[in-house]
């Protein structure tokens, strides 16, 4: 039984060495005496966490830097050659992978079309399969792998690293996705849901430690994830960012997926717009239909999306001027359409104190379907460092 103290400390150490590894592959400091500078701490304790670092693979030195006067220091890099990181964003139709190196960057991806409906055990193997020829048949095939993550487009229970209630996942609800991978590979492992996975990604591509966003998945479904001072909120039961059952006045009694009436998703989803110009006796089927339309100038189709935008901006309004974030990222399907991203915007700045949005970014997110694959090879690299500095 770890004490209160010893788990606090233990917290302390792993945050001490995520921003060691931050500065040193930011490049904002290659020596033990940077470090300490910058981070504030006693020589000897960054000495500690630099040596833990080095046993572990993740950093290396790397010859004598500039003397400043006295003992030229050793220069620290990080060992991107040292290992390899597998991500799999798992949606409903395909898996996207991506392989990545010890430094969080994206190597190389791969699709599969595997569908989540035909249970837990068949998808991962396919995945868990996919993953190990990408990593043998890569280049670095000698390298090993570090650690594996994987996204779900559902609630995730991250301290059973498994599926929560999730309506379009059949059989997967209490499976233990994280032990059969760890099972499976024997590292460290990550499960979390896609929206999460999205904002960690978009956000470190954009904002650094230091700031906070939202990133909003708007395609078929909707779905948000929270990131303040550079981590993943996740709030008391995980549910943190659930924006899509925020009930709406337009959405009237609409019936929704969760059994209440009047959510957002019932007026402003992919799924919801289809419904709708099915409705008007417009045939289309998917959310990328809808989307052809709007490209197509279609008036019906380009109206319900922008639609669609006011009522998302008019829900994250009050999200925007309660949190207070430096941005606002639009990803998934409907943030290809500029329309929908205008309408965004307006509602939020119109709806919004001045304060909260004086230097807000509302924009299309930068990464877009690598963002789940950055954020869980963020994550991952996390848990190596948890699990080795334990
Ligand atoms: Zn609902």
């Amino acid at each position: 039984m770890v004490s209160a103290t010893q788990s606090a400390h233990s917290a302390g150490t792993q945050q001490q060495s995520r921003r060691i590894l931050e500065l040193i592959a930011l490049g904002s400091a290659t020596s033990r005496s940077e470090l300490a500078k910058q981070l504030s701490l006693a020589p000897s304790t960054v000495s500690l966490r630099v040596q833990e670092l080095v046993e572990l693979g993740v950093i290396h030195e790397d010859g004598v830097g500039e003397s400043r006067g006295g003992r030229r220091p050793r220069v620290l890099r990080l060992s991107e050659s040292r290992g390899q990181i597998l991500v799999a964003d798992v949606g409903g139709q395909h898996v996207r992978i991506g392989r990545l190196d010890l430094t969080g960057s994206l190597l190389e991806t791969r699709s599969l079309d595997v569908r989540v409906d035909q249970g837990p055990e068949k998808t991962l193997r396919a995945v868990a399969d996919a993953m190990k020829d990408m990593a043998a048949s890569s280049a670095q095939g000698d390298r090993g792998i570090s650690g594996v993550g994987v996204s779900l487009p559902g609630p995730v229970d991250v301290r059973t690293n498994s599926v929560e209630l999730p309506s379009r996942m059949p059989g997967w609800p209490g499976f233990a996705v994280g032990d059969w991978l760890e099972d499976e590979f024997g590292v460290p492992v990550i499960v979390d849901n896609d929206a999460n996975l999205m904002a960690l990604g978009e956000h470190h591509a954009q904002l650094g430690a230091e700031h906070h966003s939202i990133t909003v998945k708007a395609g078929t479904a909707i779905g948000s994830g929270i990131i303040v001072n550079g981590q993943l909120y996740r709030g008391a039961s995980g549910a943190a960012g659930d924006v899509t059952h925020t009930r709406i006045a337009a959405a009237e009694a609409e019936p929704c997926s969760c059994g209440n009436t009047g959510c957002l998703e019932t007026v402003a989803s992919g799924a919801a717009l289809v419904r709708q110009l099915n409705r008007q006796n417009v045939q289309v089927r998917t959310t990328a239909d809808v989307l052809a339309l709007t490209r197509l100038a279609d008036p019906v189709a380009t109206t319900l999306v922008r639609t669609a935008g006011t009522y998302l901006g008019e829900v994250l309004s009050s999200v925007v001027n309660f949190f207070n974030p430096d941005a606002l990222f639009l990803t998934g399907g409907m943030a290809s359409c500029e329309p929908f991203i205008a309408a965004v915007r307006s509602r939020v700045y119109e709806g919004c104190h001045p304060l909260v949005t004086q230097n807000l970014r509302i924009e299309a997110a930068s990464t877009g379907p690598d963002a789940g694959l950055l954020g869980g090879g963020r994550l991952v690299l996390e848990k190596i460092l948890d699990t080795a500095t334990d």
